[in-house]
């Protein structure tokens, strides 16, 4: 929860950005997806902090909605077969997908930081650290 010592940061700041949500400047992942029990910099506890499969839906519909256009997009324009606009939308899906999923996760973690709301629909961000 913000502190007199932290203020409230843009989720965008931090979240999407892969930062701590209260400091902004410790990493939020200590892997691909795997948020960091505890914040290096300010010693914020986000051990029980998961968004979980919450980000998911979100990069489906931006995916699905950018790779099936981009597909019918190549599909209609150069009067392909079914087979380009598959080799063209499957690689971007991919990758936007990989690049999307981390950074909308991390927004996903610090909306719930910011408006009190962890994994059990209680606050569990430890304040006194
Ligand atoms: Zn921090």
């Amino acid at each position: 929860m913000p502190t007199p010592e932290h203020p409230p940061l843009s989720a965008w700041r931090t979240g999407f950005r892969g930062r701590c949500p209260r400091c902004g400047e410790g990493r939020l992942y200590v892997s691909f997806l795997k948020i960091a029990d505890r914040c290096t910099v300010c010693g914020l506890d986000m051990s029980k902090e998961d968004a979980g499969d919450g980000a998911v839906p979100f990069i489906i519909l931006i995916v699905g909605a950018i790779g099936v256009g981009l597909g019918a997009w190549v599909m209609f324009t150069f009067e392909t077969g079914v087979l380009a606009p598959i080799l063209v939308s499957v690689p971007v899906s991919i990758i936007l997908t990989l690049v999307l999923l981390p950074k909308v996760k991390g927004l996903l973690v610090a909306l719930q930081y910011l408006h009190r709301a962890g994994d059990t629909g209680l606050n569990t961000f430890d304040a006194d650290d």
